[in-house]
């Protein structure tokens, strides 16, 4: 058996090595140390995550490296903050017994100059991201000119992350005589052709099988109506209930609305992106790593540096605009190994996007279909039965015991079990029961019909403007009162005195027995069908309706919706539903299950909105 002392290092690092509690060298480690030590070489080596990479490179270079000078001699460079200073620590840790050794970290997100001022002092080795290294060297805060080893480590993940030209251009300032060493744990064609660009032939050493973590990631897209686009991201999420999963959207606008709408619904998601500051960015990135967040919404940016090892969905809940860039959301999930699902929600414009990616990766997608509201409380059903399993029994309950039994002391077990999935399931069977098919093949049929106005009835009312209504009010006035879901009251218009709308002819009976001896602050409001039926399309009555309509929309929204005539009065007799658009059923423990400090989900989401 192969011991560290066999493999050549010096006194120094032994003692470090015993220290440190290693026993024997991994196998990596056995193949790399002995040949970086006898030669100046470069190298590929690709392991696994969690196979000792970083003592495989750190103590060949700890002991070539001289420490009593105080020039930059090994570069390091990795993909987030997180793991810099899991490097550097390390790299301290081996070299504790290296008599003037400096190590420094450099990484975004903290004070440029102070990282300068440890450089000045001289660090032998550095040990940096792509993003704040190109941007020292840009400013001359450091030389890297007479380094003599460069080592890339998750080579792979810095690619994903889109390092690619940060990394040219800082491998530009340093020597063309130093060795460079890359680690990476699955070699796709970039990682290849990365090694060719940079590397001089190089030696290479393979733990385990090749390429394992990257056929682990599958890729499904979902056809739905544009407007579908958040209802259809809720029912996944829902189908899902153990998601932990990276939301992708176009700008920082969609990403704050998406997970403003998620946390107003009971989810715990949050808003990554780049009007957070560093520390915001930091709390949500903490939050998530500890599971409080179950649901993180970023932009492409800002999602470089997560480097989180569980996520098991990515959902591009919008296409990049580029489709590079796809491949680096999907590459937050299937990592170390784990198998992951990259989902793509899509309208029908854009499913051609969706063959060029195919091309792009080499994979085939699979369409599936957006799970319906019965398989969703199914699902729901049966994680609730298995969180029941799985609870611990928290004992402090034990004192209320004896009066909860005696309440429940007639029940048999099979009652018992019954009426608490029937508390449950109810929650869901009315949210789910009334929605429809989101898919836009079968439920697009759907769609056709009513934008040929075939099965479409239009209304007239008296009652518009000069009762303070305005489209939106009216419409969701409308929609409360006959109980019916946002969408099936539609091409609402106000005039001063009356109004049109538009339902499903289905609901006819529904509109016209509602309205029949209907009083409104005492007044007697009447309704008929109108001959024009709206015109064609269907939409949600404000289109073609100025801009500042739209805002008007949005405000009366976050002020709590509902601005009718008067406001917190009576409407004849007629009781508002909540307005917060929370009328997602809430399972016992979703939203509370990991999240103990329920602020903190809030952190990224709830901020005010800029932008
Ligand atoms: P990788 O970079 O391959 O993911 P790391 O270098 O981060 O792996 O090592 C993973 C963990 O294993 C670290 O905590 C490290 O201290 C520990 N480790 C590395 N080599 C050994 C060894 N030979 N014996 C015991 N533990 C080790
Ligand atoms: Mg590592």
């Amino acid at each position: 058996m192969s011991t560290f002392t066999s493999l050549g290092l010096n006194e120094n690092l032994l003692k470090a090595i015993t220290d440190m509690g290693f026993e024997t060298p991994s196998e990596v480690q056995q193949k790399t140390i002995p040949l970086l030590l006898e030669r100046e070489t470069d190298l590929v080596s690709l392991a696994q995550t969690g196979t000792g990479k970083t003592a495989a490179f750190g103590f060949p270079m700890l002991q070539k490296i001289d420490a009593a000078s105080k020039t930059t001699q090994g570069l390091i460079l990795s993909p987030t903050r997180e793991l810099c200073m899991q490097i550097a620590n390390e790299m301290n840790s081996y070299g504790k017994y290296v008599k003037g050794l400096n190590v420094v970290a450099i990484y975004g997100g903290a004070s440029i100059s102070e990282q300068a001022k440890q450089i000045k002092r001289g660090a032998q080795i550095i040990v940096a991201t792509p993003g704040r290294m190109k941007d020292m060297i840009g400013r001359r805060m450091i030389d890297i000119s007479k380094i003599e080893y460069c080592v890339l480590d998750e080579a792979d993940e810095m690619l994903n992350m889109g390092f690619y030209e940060d990394i040219t251009e800082i491998l530009s300032h340093s020597p063309e005589s130093k060795s460079t060493w890359l680690f990476s744990a699955t070699m796709p064609k970039e990682v290849a052709s990365i090694a060719k660009k940079f590397m001089h032939t190089p030696v290479e050493i393979t733990v385990g099988s090749k390429n394992v973590s990257t056929n682990t990631v599958s890729h499904e897209y979902y056809l739905v109506n544009a407007r579908d686009r958040y209802a259809a991201l809720k029912r996944l999420c829902d189908a899902n209930p153990d998601i932990f999963s990276v939301i992708f959207c176009r700008t920082k606008r969609d990403t704050q609305k998406v997970a403003e709408q998620l946390i107003t619904d009971g989810y715990n998601a949050a808003a990554l992106h780049g009007d957070l500051s560093q520390n915001q960015r930091d709390i949500v990135m903490k939050s998530f790593r500890n599971r409080q967040i179950q649901m993180l919404v970023a932009t492409d940016v800002a999602a470089r540096g997560i480097d989180v090892d569980d996520i098991t969905h990515v959902i591009n809940y919008q296409l990049p605009d580029e489709i590079e860039t796809y491949t680096h959301r999907s590459g937050r999930t299937g990592r170390a190994g784990k198998s992951g699902v990259s989902i793509v929600i899509v309208s029908k414009s854009e499913v051609r996007k969706i063959h060029s990616i195919e091309k792009m990766i080499q994979k085939k997608f699979e369409q599936k279909d957006i799970p319906g509201g019965m398989e969703i409380c199914e699902v729901q059903l049966f994680h609730l039965a298995n969180s029941i399993k799985n609870t611990e029994i928290n004992h402090e309950i034990d004192a209320y015991l004896p009066n909860i039994n005696e309440v429940l002391a007639d029940f048999s077990k099979e009652e018992l079990i019954k009426k608490v999935f029937t508390v449950e399931f109810t929650r869901f069977y009315n949210y789910y029961k009334k929605t429809k098919d989101l898919n836009t093949l079968s439920g697009g049929n759907v769609d056709y019909a009513e934008s040929d106005g075939k099965d479409s009835t239009r209304y007239f009312i008296n009652i518009g403007a000069k009762d303070d209504f305005d489209w939106m009010t009216l419409k969701d006035f409308l929609r409360d009162l006959l109980d019916l879901q946002k969408d099936d009251v539609y091409k609402v218009d106000v005039k001063d005195s009356f109004s049109f709308f538009n339902t499903d002819t289905v609901h006819q009976e529904l509109v016209m027995g509602v309205f029949n001896d209907f009083k409104l602050d005492g007044r007697n409001i009447s309704i008929e069908i109108s001959k024009d039926r709206g015109g064609r399309g269907r939409s949600g009555g404000g289109r073609g309706r100025s801009d500042r309509d739209r805002g008007g929309r949005s405000s009366s929204r976050s002020g709590g919706g509902f601005k009718g005539k008067s406001s917190g009065g009576d409407r004849g007799g007629f009781k508002k539903r909540s307005e917060s658009g929370d009328d997602r059923p809430k399972f016992a423990g979703k939203s509370r299950r990991r999240n103990e400090k329920p602020k903190n989900a809030g952190t990224g989401g709830k901020r005010r909105r800029r932008s």
